[in-house]
């Protein structure tokens, strides 16, 4: 059994973070492993109060904020240097960020920077970002905030922690003003529960590792 890990979750809103993976994130604090989440931007949404409670609420570490506007995000060098030096002062073994498919133009923004960051961080450039790691993150998870992927391939079965994902979710109170966002939450939970067969409530992921291949001599 390997020991605690470090896990760096990349959102692009307040809340996307609870939305897509705040079960997995409860599973990953549960069992020792220090969760660190990072927000590209702070502005427009919720309040960095709720979001630490959220947080709080999940068993995450730490939190930090980009510098990102609220509106017209890109993955330009100045974000990118940003999220970079998060990843070399988080050292994470697995970072989780929106996969590349969501609608939010901001969420594929979080998208390719988070896998841009990924192997950036472990490579000697952006030395405004601190030293390179030694070795990058070896696993980048991707998850559904609003945008169900056609082919998710890895399956966490948050059941158990299903309540604290709700818990969490209801500490975003600027945002459930309006919008029932647990139900539509729960309702993909449920639904990739269903399909996938790995539980009642399931989040879902698409993996991607760096491996390498070896043809001998
Ligand atoms: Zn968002």
């Amino acid at each position: 059994m390997p020991g605690p890990a470090r896990v760096l979750v990349v959102s692009p809103h307040r809340d996307d973070e609870t939305i897509g993976c705040g079960g997995t994130i409860s599973r990953h604090a549960d069992r020792g492993d220090a969760v660190h989440v990072v927000h590209l931007t702070g502005h427009g949404g919720a309040s960095l109060a709720e979001a630490r409670e959220a947080g709080r609420r999940l068993g995450v570490a730490g939190i930090s904020t980009l510098s990102a506007p609220e509106t017209q995000l890109t993955a330009d060098r100045a974000l990118l240097t940003e999220l970079v030096a998060v990843f070399r002062e988080v050292r994470p073994g697995v970072v989780y960020a929106p996969h590349a498919d969501e609608d939010d133009p901001a969420h594929r923004v979080a998208a390719e920077l988070a896998r841009e960051a990924r192997w950036i961080s472990a490579y000697p450039i952006l030395p405004d970002a601190g030293p390179a790691l030694a070795e990058p993150p070896a696993v980048l998870y991707e998850f559904e905030v609003w945008t169900p992927m056609a082919r998710p391939s890895v399956f966490v079965d948050i059941t158990a922690v299903r309540d604290r994902k709700v818990d969490a979710l209801t500490a975003y109170a600027s945002q459930l003003a309006h919008n029932e966002w647990i139900d539509g939450a729960l309702g993909l939970n449920r639904y990739r529960g269903v399909t996938s067969g790995h539980g009642e409530f399931v989040e879902a992921f698409t993996a991607v590792r760096t491996t390498h291949v070896s043809f001998g001599q």
